[in-house]
């Protein structure tokens, strides 16, 4: 198994890739420490864990709130003893974010609190986590949208993506020497609940596949497998990364009919 004896913090389980990922290390032998904001559904990730013969334990947590972070790392210690890997995937795209001259402060504050202070947040206690446990893998949950700009105007999000994009650079390049490695994972666009609530009718979806060389949204288990490389030793040499699981779209100057 790929994360035999591991222990793995993912944000944002409740749903979508968090929920596909806790599932998915689970299966190659780690245990999972979930947090998600949304309790009930958290809780049913954790059930599903169970009952695939995995083990985790579902934490409520608000990512935007450091005692709270703090908090869930107590209990990952009390738990198991030791932290190896944090998967920061929690994330937002909140209804109202549109372009530069219509999107609300209110819009733009929640964003970068929840995508990017929250990531910061659980790299503030995850960090010396990882250094008692000897070095460990820390993965980002970035977007294509820190690499190139969307047709859909989602300017806090988009923002807030690049932040999470240079700030993983900036920590790889500080926790190299301590054993600790960082990369982001950037997802295309996704069959989802966020996206498909966001692109919420057929136009805009149809509209955002234009985009996309493979025709199709990606599936959250892709993104699951794609963090199952990062979080695991078979991607020892890479630090400081940003792999890219998008259908093509950022490689595409015109995508085939
Ligand atoms: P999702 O909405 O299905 O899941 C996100 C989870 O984060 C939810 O369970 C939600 O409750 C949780 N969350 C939200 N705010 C939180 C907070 N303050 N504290 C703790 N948990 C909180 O979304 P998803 O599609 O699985 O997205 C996961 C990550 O992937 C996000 O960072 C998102 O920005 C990114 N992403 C998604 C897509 C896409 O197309 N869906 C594309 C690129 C990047």
């Amino acid at each position: 198994m790929r994360l035999e004896g591991k222990i793995a913090v993912i944000t944002g389980t409740a749903a979508g890739i968090g929920r596909a990922s806790a599932l998915r290390f689970a299966e190659e032998g780690a245990a999972i420490i979930g947090a998600d904001v949304t309790e009930d559904a958290n809780a049913e990730t954790a059930r599903l864990v169970e009952d695939a013969g995995g083990k985790m334990i579902s934490v409520t947590v608000d990512v935007t709130d450091d005692a709270s972070v703090a908090a869930m790392f107590a209990t990952a210690h009390q738990q198991f003893g030791r932290v190896d890997i944090l998967f920061n995937n929690a994330g937002v795209m909140l209804a109202g974010d549109d372009d530069a001259i219509v999107t609300s402060d209110e819009v733009i504050d929640r964003t970068l609190a929840i995508n990017v202070k929250g990531v910061i947040h659980c790299c503030r206690h995850g960090i010396p986590a990882l250094r008692r446990a000897g070095g460990g893998s820390i993965i980002n949950t970035a977007s294509f949208v820190a690499s190139v700009g969307a047709a859909t105007p989602q300017i806090a999000y988009t923002a807030s993506k690049g932040a999470v994009l240079s700030l993983t650079r900036e920590l790889a390049v500080i926790h190299a020497r301590e054993g600790i490695r960082v990369n982001a994972l950037s997802p295309g666009p996704l069959q989802t609940e966020m996206l498909m609530s966001f692109l919420d009718t057929d136009e805009k979806r149809r509209r955002r596949l234009v985009h996309v060389p493979m025709g199709r949204f990606g599936q959250a288990g892709e993104m699951a497998n794609a963090a199952l490389f990062l979080a695991s030793d078979e991607s020892s040499y890479m630090t400081g990364s940003n792999l890219l699981v998008d259908g093509g779209l950022t490689a595409a100057y015109v995508t085939p009919e």
